[in-house]
C-alpha cells in the first residue's frame, strides 16, 4: 500500500533539490518545444554522455521542426548512426511531418494531442507539455518509476498493471503544481544520480523522511529485480563486396526491420557455408560471385538478441547496383546511416588500406542497444 506523503512538502522538498543540485544538461538551458522533445526522444536509453554531442549537432543542422520535416531522410539517420534504436529517428521525422501538416509547424501543447504523434509515447508526450509548456502533466520514466515506488512502498511490478497505475496517479498527483517542469525533472534527476537502481545514496536524498522503502529498509527491493529475458542466439552471414579497392556494397534495410532505413553489409540469417552464404545473400539481385573467403567475425550484443557473426569478402557483382543496392566509396561512408554494428564489421574485414580509406565514424556509446 502506498503511504500518503503530504504531495506540498515532497514537491518542495524535490525541486529545492534539483535547484541545487541539477545538472547543466544543454538541453536544460532551452524551453524550446522542439529542442525538449529532441533532448527526449535521444534519452531513452541513451546515457546522457553520448547524448551531449549527437543533440548539439543536431540541433545545429535541423534547428526547427520544419527543418527536419525537410530534410533527406538518410541525413537524418546518418546524424543518429551511432545512437542506436533508430527507429527513433524514423519516428521524428514522420512526427515532424506531421506537425508540420496538422499543427503548423509547433508542437502542440496538449498530451492528448502529443500522444497522436509517431513515436510520442505517455512519458515524452508528459516531459515536453510540462517542461517547454507548463502543462502540469506527469512523465514518468524508468528513474521516476523506481524512485515514486519507493517513496510511496508501491510493492510488485512497476513497469504495467497496478503497480504501473500506483506510479502514473502519484506522479499525476505531484505534476499538479506550479513548476510540473522542474517537478518531473528534479524526479528524473533524483533517480539518475540518488535513488539509483542498485545502492541509493539514501543518505543524500532530499526525501527520505517521507520515503516508505527507506524507513522500512526496502530499498533493493523495491522494485522488485527485473527478471531478463534470455536473449535470442542468432547466427548472422554478412557478405564484403569492395570494388576497385575504394567502393563498397551496401544495402538498404526495410523501414520496418531491425535497422530500419538503415545501409548495412548485405546480410543473411542461419549458419551457411561461406560461398552459400555469399549466394543466398546477393542471388536475389543477380549478383554473380567469383570467390568468397572467411574474413572475419564478431559478436554483438542487442537489446533482445545475441548476433553471433561471421563475414565473408565475396568478389565479383555487377559493375551497377541496383534497388536497394548501392555502391559506396569508402570515403563517403560517412555520409550514409550505418549502424554501430556494420561499422564493427568492417573495421574487423577491411584490409589497412581499404580501413584508412573509409570513412567510419567514431562509435562512442557503450551498452546493449541496436547497432
Ligand atoms: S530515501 Fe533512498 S530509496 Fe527513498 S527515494 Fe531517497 S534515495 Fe530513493
Amino acid at each position: 500500500m502506498a503511504k500518503r506523503v503530504p504531495a506540498p512538502l515532497l514537491r518542495r522538498a524535490l525541486v529545492a533539490w534539483y535547484t541545487a543540485n541539477r545538472r547543466d544538461l544543454p538541453w536544460r538551458r532551452t524551453s524550446d518545444p522542439y529542442a525538449v522533445w529532441v533532448s527526449e526522444v535521444m534519452l531513452q536509453q541513451t546515457r546522457v554522455d553520448t547524448v551531449i554531442p549527437y543533440y548539439e549537432r543536431f540541433l545545429e543542422r535541423w534547428p526547427t521542426v520544419e527543418a527536419l520535416a525537410d530534410a533527406d531522410d538518410d541525413d537524418v539517420r546518418a546524424a543518429w548512426s551511432g545512437l542506436g534504436y533508430y527507429r527513433r529517428a524514423n519516428s521524428m521525422l514522420a512526427a515532424a511531418a506531421q506537425i508540420v501538416r496538422d499543427h503548423g509547424g509547433a508542437l502542440p501543447h496538449d498530451v492528448d494531442a502529443l500522444v497522436k504523434l509517431p513515436g510520442f509515447g505517455r512519458y515524452t508526450a508528459g516531459a515536453v507539455a510540462s517542461i517547454a509548456y507548463g502543462k502540469r502533466a506527469p512523465a514518468v520514466d524508468g528513474n521516476v518509476q523506481r524512485t515514486l515506488a519507493r517513496i510511496f512502498g508501491i510493492d510488485g511490478d512497476v513497469t504495467s498493471g497496478p503497480g504501473s497505475k500506483a506510479v502514473w496517479n502519484q506522479a499525476a498527483i505531484l505534476a499538479n503544481c506550479d513548476e510540473p517542469g522542474d517537478l518531473n525533472q528534479a524526479l528524473i534527476e533524483l533517480g539518475a544520480l540518488v535513488c539509483t537502481p542498485r545502492n541509493p545514496a539514501c543518505e543524500q536524498c532530499p526525501v527520505r523522511t517521507d520515503c516508505v522503502a527507506y524507513a522500512e529498509g526496502r530499498q533493493t527491493s523495491i522494485p522488485p529485480p527485473r527478471v531478463r529475458a534470455k536473449k535470442k542466439e542468432v547466427e548472422l552471414t554478412m557478405v564484403l563486396i569492395v570494388r576497385h579497392g575504394d567502393h563498397l556494397l551496401l544495402e538498404r534495410q526495410p523501414d520496418d526491420g531491425l535497422f530500419g532505413g538503415l545501409w548495412c553489409l548485405p546480410m543473411l540469417e542461419g549458419h551457411l557455408d561461406p560461398a552459400g552464404a555469399a549466394d543466398e545473400a546477393l542471388r536475389r539481385h543477380g549478383f554473380e560471385l567469383d570467390g568468397v573467403e572467411e574474413a572475419a567475425e564478431l559478436e554483438a550484443i542487442l537489446t533482445h538478441r545475441r548476433l553471433r557473426i561471421r563475414i565473408v569478402r565475396a568478389h565479383g557483382g555487377p559493375a551497377r547496383a541496383s534497388g536497394a543496392m548501392k555502391w559506396i566509396a569508402l570515403e563517403a561512408l560517412e555520409d550514409y546511416g550505418i549502424p554501430t554494428v556494420t561499422v564493427r564489421a568492417l573495421r574487423a574485414a577491411l584490409t589497412p588500406d581499404e580501413r584508412a580509406r573509409a570513412t567510419l565514424k567514431d562509435r562512442r556509446n557503450a551498452g546493449a542497444r541496436p547497432g
